[in-house]
């Protein structure tokens, strides 16, 4: 672990950096207030949420935070909007207008929102501008496309009939997001469910709901109506709870917790059976086997993959599968790597590990470094807190040795900068243990044999595997789990499915 503590010369230009981010952050004053029916508002009931920032423990803004009042009020503001058909009957030319026009603008405040994203939960400035935005910006402009280019069809019913087969909003769409990638999972929904002509409640999570409410305003500016994108921070168990138990609402799509995700579908089947998507997270296993290319790039893939975004990644890859005869030789280069990767302030640029995003998920992380070594598994490098006397919530890149398929840090998901090591002897057995947990979120096979490499990402359960790479992305592609991890996609054409119904009209010639 490298803690930034040196004056040195090339750190100068750093702290200044530092500082005037700081300073442009103190000059921001991004809206606190419900999103409503296209105004800003209270809560009814005046509740209001305090937004500690990881960083440094330091209040940055006080949010009003809904409740189930307030959920109704939103949802009969989508309600209306949706029935009135000043979104849905727009034509999808407009929609894609309207859609561009709120990427540009998200393009155009991309600093200040990730600023505002850094600051609210914590991950580095640096990635939020250059992964967490640009992919936000990448999201809309892909859906707003998609407006006007997707087609319905016309079954093949016989000469003596018509059937098409068309494609119909849901209606009212809530969505319930994490704090991980708080702008741009929510984007992930909002794009094609707006493209798609519906309208939405949003509620963030009560650790970051900032760039969603931004982004509200924007999506105003942009010509978005009022109405069609309501935003209401608040709690899960108040606001979130009753997002997902309304009558009136079409469609839920969340990201989160398992442990939430089950209480969504319970939700639904205790409401109106709405349509319910969930993803859920992981326990993603990077297999490692022993004619992998070059183990320094594996290395460096191994702990960007679990380093990142603090770790706090549903698709991190939290469990290193080696081969014995490789793996003492690519623990030690990924043991180098973690004790290279940078901890500390979120607005350094030379940090590569951020603030976790509160003190209760720290003791969360921290627990589990505990119950690894309660367990028998050996921390190599790393297992406790740092930088405590600044107030963040800082965590060192940590990693396991000696863990056994069957411990708790081999199943559970950690949502921290723990990576767990485990052997193996050949490829059955990596395909075992890679199959071993409840999750199916992701994967990765490093091997330089092609047949190995389609045979194995065959034989891993998981929505992506990557090979001879971790972590690459694109809008084009679908994103979305196996078993637990959930069901339903994000992301590529296919996320359309989730927020339109299949309409039949067959006509008689
Ligand atoms: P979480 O509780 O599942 O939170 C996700 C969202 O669900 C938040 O908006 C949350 O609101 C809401 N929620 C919470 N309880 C609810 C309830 N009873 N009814 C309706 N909505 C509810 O996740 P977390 O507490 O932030 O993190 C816990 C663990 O979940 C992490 O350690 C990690 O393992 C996992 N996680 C996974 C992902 C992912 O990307 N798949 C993301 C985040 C966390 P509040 O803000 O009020 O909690
Ligand atoms: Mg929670």
């Amino acid at each position: 672990m490298t803690a930034i503590t040196d004056p040195a010369p090339e750190a100068a230009a750093a702290l200044t950096r530092r500082e005037e981010l700081q300073k442009r952050f103190s000059t921001l004053s991004p809206p606190t207030r419900l999103h409503i029916d296209g105004r800003q508002v209270d809560a009814l009931d005046g509740a209001v949420l305090e937004r500690v920032s990881p960083r440094d423990g330091r209040v940055i803004a006080r949010v009003a935070a809904g409740g189930a009042p307030d959920i109704d009020r939103a949802v009969a503001s989508a309600r209306r909007a949706f029935d009135s058909g000043r979104w849905s009957d727009l034509h999808p030319r407009r929609r894609r207008a309207v859609l561009q026009r709120l990427a540009r603008l998200v393009e155009e405040h991309a600093e200040e929102l990730a600023l505002l994203e850094s600051v609210d939960m914590g991950k580095p400035y640096t990635d939020a501008l250059a992964v967490d935005l640009r992919v936000t910006v990448q999201t809309l402009d892909f859906y707003a496309e998609a407006a006007d280019k997707v087609y319905d069809e016309v079954a093949p019913t016989g000469p003596e009939t018509l059937a098409t087969v068309t494609r119909e909003p849901l209606g009212v769409v809530g969505a319930v997001v994490p704090w991980n990638f708080p702008l741009m999972m929510a984007v992930w929904k909002i794009a094609p469910a707006l493209a798609a002509g519906n309208t939405m409640v949003l509620k963030p999570a009560e650790q970051s709901p900032l760039t969603a409410l931004r982004l509200a305003e924007l999506a105003t500016e942009a010509g978005v109506p009022d109405g069609v994108l309501n935003v209401v921070p608040g709690l899960g168990p108040t606001a979130g709870a009753a997002l997902g138990r309304h009558p009136d609402v079409d469609a839920l799509t969340f990201t989160g917790s398992g442990e939430v995700g089950r209480l969504f579908l319970a939700y639904s089947a205790e409401s109106n059976i709405k349509q319910v998507s969930l993803e859920l997270g992981g326990k993603s296993p990077q297999i490692v086997l022993p004619d992998a290319p070059d183990l320094d790039v594996v290395a460096r893939a191994v702990a960007g993959g679990i380093f990142f975004n603090q770790g706090e990644v549903c698709s991190a890859g939290s469990r290193l599968l080696v081969h014995r005869s490789v793996k003492d030789e690519l623990l030690e280069l990924v043991v180098e790597e973690a004790r290279r990767t940078v901890v500390g302030d979120p607005l350094d640029p030379r940090t590569r590990v951020g603030a976790l995003v509160e003190e209760r998920h720290l003791e969360r992380v921290l627990g589990h470094v505990r119950g690894a070594v309660e367990d028998g598994a050996r921390a190599v490098v790393g297992g406790g807190r740092v930088l405590a006397d600044t107030g963040g919530c800082y965590v060192e890149p940590t990693v396991f040795d000696g863990v056994d398929p069957a411990m708790r840090i081999a199943r559970q998901e950690v949502f921290g900068p723990v990576l767990s090591v485990i052997a193996f002897d050949d490829d059955e057995e990596a395909v075992r243990i890679a199959n071993s947990t409840d999750y199916g979120l992701a994967a990765a096979v490093w091997t330089r044999d092609l047949s190995t490499a389609h045979r194995m990402s065959r034989a891993v359960r998981a929505g992506t595997v990557w090979v001879n790479c971790f972590d690459d992305s694109d809008i084009t592609v679908p994103f979305g789990g196996y078993g637990q991890s959930g069901f339903g996609r994000d992301k590529s054409l296919h996320a359309l499915d989730k927020y339109t119904q299949l309409k039949t009209t067959w006509i008689k010639l």
